[in-house]
Formats: structure tokens, sequence, C-alpha cells
């Protein structure tokens, strides 16, 4: 069988729902045969962002941000965006082909073929099939019942499953970045004792500073283990009717494991068209207006590698939220304007945020140069925590990160000049001598 649409977006995650809600915003509500979205997922963009996953107070299920449980939660929208639940896509004529894995593309023929054995043919594809969790394939037990990967709301799904089922439990947290960090603190908000590993010297390793990585890790509470050397191995053993019971270390420290979580990075999925497309970074590289080598094709959030203005034109892949909205949104434009200086370029300031507990905080821009902290690091003040620090390159500031912002302090630094205005303030605020600006 062969189904034919002008536009096909491919991938179910946030991209692909911004995609859409852009397309109509755009363009109205598609007519029969325009739009169509196809994903392996059944509910995913119906229920939840991976990046979104929390684990909240007490409860004995996987919570979200804004506490909704459950499949309450809606990935496709921001803060002030309408909530796209699956009534949005019928009402707007979209498409969705949902439970449905495309196994083949063919650039040239313009089409994709599907696991039902179906073929789609597309005028324009907008790629955004996101990332994969990199799996620690090499040691014992790697695909024990109990070890946890998180990409999915499969994947939560049987994360809160296992925490059901060892109340007070123990868990090894493998990975110190954004999801062994965010696990680390739903874990032990729920009663888990928890033992982060991972090589680095500090958690976040590649974005937080050492002071900034010690206040959340004094924060969480865990105990922690620290390897300094790369390429850590881990062994797990003590294997129990398929069940981890024992991470061992490769300085031979036994932990003990009710359950292990392993967040050690993401893969783009560009498997589809390798050797049809340009890649770059690990992904799929695309220009300023997030179009591939193949004109008929977008690509955008995890899957793209895309020209960051900021860093100078560098193709970089952010693996985010925002980026992945405003990437979705760009291409969106870009493909509905014949002429290609209708959207612009792209000129995304590098955005990440998180939250560990109540506490929140944000990122803007390049953390590149000298970093410089300020703000109260204390744990011990009654107030709610308030501090950053912004990085100085080359006589600029090149990026900030603020915990405990207002909505409109960080406004104000979400803007490259406005990340330098602010820090500038702040540290004349201080009586800190700008020096090095
Ligand atoms: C646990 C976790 C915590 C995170 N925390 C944060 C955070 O605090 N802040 C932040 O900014 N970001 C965070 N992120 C990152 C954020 O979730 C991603 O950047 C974002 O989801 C990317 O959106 P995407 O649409 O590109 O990809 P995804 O949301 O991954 O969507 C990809 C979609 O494509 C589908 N797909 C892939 N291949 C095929 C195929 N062959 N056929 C059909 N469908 C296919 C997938 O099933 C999926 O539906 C986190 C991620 C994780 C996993």
């Amino acid at each position: 069988m062969i189904r034919s649409f002008e536009y096909v977006i491919l991938g179910g995650g946030v991209a692909a729902g911004y995609a859409a809600l852009e397309f109509v915003r755009r363009k109205g509500d598609a007519a029969p045969g325009e739009l169509c979205i196809i994903s392996d997922e059944d509910v995913r963009f119906l229920s939840l962002p991976a990046g979104d996953v929390k684990f909240m107070g007490n409860s004995d299920f996987v919570m979200f941000a804004g506490g909704t449980r459950l499949p309450a939660f809606h990935t496709c929208v921001g803060a002030n965006d309408e909530l796209l639940k699956a009534e949005w896509y019928k009402i707007h004529g979209v498409e969705l082909i949902l439970g449905t894995r495309v196994i083949s593309a063919d650039v040239r023929q313009k089409t994709l073929r599907t696991f039902h054995d179906e073929t789609i043919s597309y005028k324009t594809l907008i790629v955004a099939t996101g990332a994969k969790a990199l799996k620690l394939e090499e040691f014992r037990g790697s695909d024990a019942e109990n070890v946890c990967y998180l990409r999915n709301i499969k994947d939560a799904e049987k994360l809160v499953g296992i925490m059901k089922s060892y109340p007070d439990g123990n868990a090894v947290v493998i990975g110190g970045g954004y999801i062994g960090m965010e696990c680390a603190a739903a874990l032990v908000a729920n009663n888990i004792k928890v033992t982060m590993v991972f090589p680095e010297k500090y958690c976040m390793s590649r974005l937080f500073t050492p002071k900034l990585a010690e206040f959340y890790e004094e924060l969480l509470h865990v105990k922690r283990s620290y390897f300094h050397q790369r390429n850590c191995s881990f062994v797990l053993g003590g294997l129990i009717f398929g069940k981890v019971t024992t991470a061992i270390l490769r300085d031979h420290r036994r932990l003990p494991a009710n359950l292990v979580v392993v967040g050690i990075g993401a893969r783009a999925n560009t498997e589809l068209f390798e050797g049809q497309l340009a890649m770059e970074r690990g992904g799929i590289k695309v220009n300023e207006q997030m179009q591939t080598s193949d004109a008929s094709v977008y690509a955008v959030g995890d899957v793209a590698a895309f020209p960051v203005k900021l860093l100078g034109g560098d193709v970089r892949r952010l693996e985010h939220v925002d980026c992945a909205r405003r990437t979705a949104r760009h291409a969106v434009t870009a493909a509905l304007s014949p002429a290609a200086a209708a959207a612009g370029d792209i000129d995304y300031l590098p955005f990440f945020y998180s939250r560990v507990f109540a506490l929140s905080w944000r990122f803007y821009g390049d953390n590149a140069g000298e970093a410089v902290h300020f703000g109260d690091f204390s744990l011990s003040s009654s107030a709610p925590p308030k501090f950053g620090a912004f990085w100085v390159s080359q006589g600029r500031i090149a990026g900030a990160f603020l915990e405990g912002g207002t909505p409109e302090e960080y406004d104000a630094i979400a803007t490259p000049c406005g990340v330098e205005r602010r820090c500038r303030t702040w540290l004349s605020s201080r009586g800190r001598a700008s020096r090095s600006l």
C-alpha cells in the first residue's frame, strides 16, 4: 500500500509536536493528504517529553514538572501554548500514524517504508527521530530486568515499577549528567538510597564548574562514589533470577543494588539516512534553515546538527527540549516559505535547564573561558538559594548560569547581549571589578 503526503513529520516526540503546531499556526488546518506524523510510539506525544520525567515528593508514581501525573502530561506544550491532545491533531487535520516504525528511507524516491510494509511518500520530510539511550552493554547483567534506561514512557514505567517493589531500597545511578542528576534527585525524594557512579571528577562536568557541582551534590544528599579515571567499567555481579543485586566497580568496590539506572548519554537516531544525507557530530547535518543535504528533507531536535551563530557557526547537536522546539519551528517556517530568506537563519542561543528537588537553574550561552561565581552558595541560609556563574572568554561574557532566578531575571539573561549586560550589573552590584570585560 502506498500513501502520499505533502509533508511528513517522522518522529513522535517534542520536536514533532512543535513542528505540527507551527505548521497549523502558519498554514491553518491541514487538508487531507497534506500533513502526517509517523511515530513508532503509541502515546508518546500525548503523554510526555522524556526530558521532563520527574519523580517528585513521596509519590509512588512517576511525576512530572508541575506535579502532573501520568498520563495527563502532554509533550507538545510550551508554558503558554495550548495542550496538544489527540483531539487537537484531529481537529487540525494532522494525520497520526502511530505505533508504526519506519524501517527504511529512500531520499531520492522520497519514500519511507514502514514495519507494516506500507510505503509513505512525501514532498517534504521533517526528520524528528530524536536519540536513543546509550547502553552499557559491555558488562554482565546489563540487560537484567532491574537495569533501567530512561528515554521514553515505557522506560519510565519500568523504573517506577521497580521503585515500588523496593521501598527504602538501594539504587546505583551510573552517569553524572542530566539523567543521572535528575534520577538521583527523584530516587532520593522517593526514599531510595542512591549511589551515583561516574568517571568524571564531579557531576555535570560538561557544563558545571566544580563549585556549582559541589552545591548540587551536597543538596542531593546522595552517597556518592567518584571515579576519576575515564573508561570506568562496571561489572554487575550477583545476578539472582535475572536481577542484579550488586554493582561491582572497577576498583572492586561492591555496591548493593536493587535497581540500576544507566544515564550515560544518547546517540542520535540517524540510521535511516546514513549514506543518503550528510552527517556531522553524530547527527544529520543541516544548514541555517534546518535543511539537510537533500533540499526536500529537514532535520530537527536531537537528531539535527546545526550551525550555532553564537559559537561562530560551529555545528552542534544540542539535546534539549528548548532546542527541539525552536529548531522544529524554524524548519517548518523555512519549509513553508519557498524563499529561503523568509525564515532567516536560525540564531539559537543555547539554553539548558534542569531541576533538583524544588530548585531549578538555567544556563544560556557557552561555558567557554574563565568562570566567575556570584551569590550565596550556602545551603543553610533560610532564603531559597540564589547564585550563579558567568563565563568570560576573550573579553566578553560567553555564558551565564543562574539558580533560583525570577522569570524576569531569566529573561534578562536570555539573549547574548542580555547575558553580558546582566552579568555586568551583578558584578557592579557586588563591587567586583569587571577587569576582564
Ligand atoms: C531522562 C531525560 C531527562 C532529560 N532532561 C532534560 C531537561 O531537564 N532539560 C532539557 O532541556 N532536556 C532534557 N532532556 C532532553 C530532551 O528530552 C530531548 O532533547 C527532547 O526530547 C528531544 O526531542 P526530539 O523530538 O528531538 O526527540 P524525542 O523526544 O526523543 O522524539 C523522537 C521520536 O521519534 C520516534 N522515532 C525514532 N525513530 C523512529 C522510526 N524509525 N520510526 C518511527 N518513529 C521513530 C521516537 O519513538 C520518538 O517518538 C532529557 C532527556 C531525557 C531522556
